[in-house]
């Protein structure tokens, strides 16, 4: 399947949407509303997380002064680069349902003036 094409009108989506909006987003070329396969997103999950697995386990020996906290901090950090960036990469895409609309209800109120007001009498 190609990656990150719109099923509906067959282009490609900007990665930038992929990324940003992988919750739901409108194709740019033909307003399709769409959303990111979970199958793609949990590859991109997975993936992250064995990245920040990895990251820790590196920085987990370091003797720096920072050695604490630092592992947690570039995991979380490999985590939250790596991850969009797989999505970016392996991202299939499907019509998402459309959103629920809501109809506004047509107020009728606009056209009640009285006439009464111009029946004055004549005596
Ligand atoms: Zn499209």
């Amino acid at each position: 399947m190609a990656v990150r094409m719109c099923p509906q009108c067959g282009k490609t989506v900007p990665a930038t949407r992929v990324m940003a909006l992988s919750d739901g987003f409108e194709c740019p070329h033909c307003l399709t509303r769409l959303e990111v396969a979970n199958g793609s997103r949990m590859i991109a999950t997975v993936a992250g997380l064995a990245v920040a697995w990895l990251v820790w386990r590196v920085t987990r020996d370091s003797t720096n002064i920072l050695g604490f906290a630092l592992p947690v901090l570039l995991s979380f950090l490999a985590f939250g680069i790596v991850s969009p960036l797989v999505l970016m990469f392996v991202a299939s895409l499907r019509t998402a349902p459309p959103p629920l609309v809501f109809e506004p209800v047509a107020a009728h109120g606009g056209h009640a003036q009285s006439v009464h007001d111009h029946a004055g009498g004549h005596h």
